[in-house]
C-alpha cells in the first residue's frame, strides 16, 4: 500500500516518501517506511495469501504501492524452503540460498531498486562484502539502471564476476567494506550517485522483512521460540523483527493461543558473528546499546566482515527486546559446521549461514535452547557462490591437522 511516511528509528521525525531519501538529515537515523495499517487490518488477511505468487511480492499490500502502468522489478526472489532438519527435532532451515544470485540481498534489492527506478533515480552506489554487490548489479540490469559497486579486492570470485557480468561497475578496494563505503559517501555526490548501502535507504528492508512473513506463514502462523540469523550488516534481524510488528497490527499474529510458549508471542532473535569481526557480540556482552568499529575483521565468512554496522542500535535493541543472545563462530567451527549440513541435510550452505549451525550446536550445550524449542536456523546464501574460499579454507584446516589427515598413506575424512 501507499506510504504514509518515511519514519526515523532514532529521533521519530517523519518525511515525506514522496521523494527518495537516505538517512534523517538531523541525526543520521535509519528510516522505515510507515503505513496505515489499521486501514488494511480486515480487508488484507492471511487467508488472502492462498495461491499467490510464489514470490516475496505475494505481500504486495505491505510493500510500497506503485503506480498503475509500474511493475516491480523482480528475478523471483523470496518464497523461499522451510526444510525441516533431518538432524534435529523442533529445527527448522530457511534457505535463503534458492534466491536469485543465491543470496537473501535479493530481496532488499529487489525492493530498492524497484523502488529507485519509481524515483527515476539512474544511478546507484553500494559498499558491499560481496552478494550485496552482485544482486544489486543483476536487478540494477533487470531495470536499465546504471550500478556502481565498490567490493574488497578479496570478495568471493563469484561476487565479482557476476557484477561485471551484469555490465555494472566496480571498484575493487585493497580493504574491507567500511573502506568500501566511505569511498561511496566521498565520491557520490559529485558523480550524481544515490547510495543504497545498508540501512542508508528505506526499502532494503521492506524487502528483507518479507522474511519475517515468510517464517509465519510457513509455520502455519505459530512463530518459532526463537530465530538464529548470521548478523553482517543485520538488514535480515532488523527487517524480520518490523514484519512481526507489522503482523501484531494487522491481527496475523499474537493474541491468546496464538504462537509461541514465551509471553509477547515473538520469538527470541539470535544473532551470529565470526569470532574474527564480532562487534555485535561484544557489545552485547558488555550491555552496550551501540558497538565500536572492530579492529582486524578476519573471517572467511565474507558477509559477515562487517566491523561496524550501520543499525548496530537496533540489532542490539531487537535481542534485548525478544530475550535473545549474541553467538560467535570460528571459522574452524563454521567450516565444519558447512560440511555438516551439506552431509547431514543436503544444504550446501554459505559460510554465513553454516554459522547459525555453530550457534544452535552452542546454544543447546550450554543450556540457552532446549530440545523441545521450535527454532529457526537461516541459510542466507548458496556455498556455490563460495567455491574458491571454500577450497582456500580446506587447504587451511589440511595445514592445521597434518596428522589426522594421512596416516600411513590412508586419506583421512578430510
Ligand atoms: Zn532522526
Amino acid at each position: 500500500m501507499k506510504v504514509s511516511y518515511l519514519e526515523c528509528t532514532r529521533c521519530g521525525e517523519r518525511l515525506s516518501a514522496d521523494v527518495p531519501r537516505n538517512v534523517c538529515p538531523k541525526d543520521g537515523g535509519v528510516l522505515f517506511a510507515r503505513y496505515d495499517l489499521a486501514a488494511l487490518k480486515g480487508k488484507f488477511r492471511r487467508e488472502d495469501l492462498r495461491g499467490r505468487v510464489a514470490s516475496m511480492w505475494r505481500y504486495g499490500e505491505v510493500l510500497p504501492e506503485l503506480s498503475d502502468h509500474e511493475e516491480p522489478v523482480t528475478l523471483g526472489e523470496g518464497f523461499t524452503p522451510m526444510l525441516r532438519s533431518r538432524e534435529h527435532a523442533n529445527v527448522w532451515i530457511k534457505d535463503e540460498g534458492l534466491n536469485p544470485t543465491g543470496s537473501f540481498k535479493a530481496r532488499g534489492m529487489s525492493a530498492a531498486v524497484t523502488m529507485a527506478r519509481h524515483y527515476g533515480l539512474k544511478k546507484l552506489a553500494v559498499p558491499s562484502a560481496g552478494n550485496a554487490g552482485g544482486a544489486l548489479a543483476m536487478y540494477a540490469a533487470a531495470a536499465g539502471i546504471e550500478a556502481y559497486i565498490f567490493m574488497p579486492e578479496d570478495v568471493p570470485r563469484a561476487n565479482r564476476m557476476e557484477a561485471e557480468y551484469a555490465d555494472a561497475h566496480v571498484t575493487l578496494v585493497n580493504g574491507l567494506i567500511s573502506d568500501c563505503a566511505r569511498m561511496v559517501t566521498e565520491r557520490k555526490e559529485k558523480e550524481g550517485w544515490f547510495d543504497v548501502s545498508t540501512l542508508k535507504e528505506p526499502y532494503r528492508v521492506e524487502g528483507k522483512k518479507t522474511m519475517g512473513y515468510e517464517v509465519a506463514e510457513q509455520l502455519d502462523w505459530k512463530l518459532p521460540d526463537a530465530i538464529i540469523y548470521p548478523t553482517g550488516g543485520g538488514v535480515g534481524m532488523i527487517g524480520m523483527w518490523k514484519a512481526f510488528e507489522e503482523m501484531e497490527e494487522l491481527g496475523w499474529i499474537g493474541g491468546a493461543g496464538a504462537g509461541a510458549k514465551r509471553p509477547g508471542f515473538r520469538p527470541r532473535m539470535i544473532t551470529v558473528q565470526a569470532a574474527g569481526c564480532a562487534p555485535i557480540v561484544k557489545a552485547w556482552e558488555g550491555g552496550k546499546a551501540s558497538s565500536e568499529m572492530w579492529t582486524g575483521a578476519e573471517t572467511f565468512a565474507a558477509g559477515l566482515r562487517v566491523p561496524k554496522a550501520y543499525g548496530d542500535y537496533l540489532i542490539l535493541d531487537i535481542l534485548k527486546k525478544s530475550g535473545g543472545m549474541a553467538v560467535s563462530a570460528t571459522d574452524e567451527e563454521i567450516f565444519g559446521a558447512t560440511r555438516q549440513w551439506a552431509s547431514m541435510e543436503g544444504v550446501f550452505a554459505a559460510p554465513e549461514g553454516a554459522a547459525s549451525l555453530v550457534a544452535y550446536q552452542k546454544l543447546r550445550a550450554n543450556g540457552f535452547l532446549s530440545a523441545e524449542d521450535t527454532v529457526v536456523l537461516f541459510n542466507t546464501g548458496s556455498a556455490y557462490k563460495y567455491l574458491d574460499v571454500l577450497e582456500a579454507e580446506e587447504r587451511k584446516s589440511q595445514r592445521r591437522m597434518p596428522g589426522a589427515r594421512n596416516i600411513g598413506g590412508i586419506i583421512g575424512p578430510y
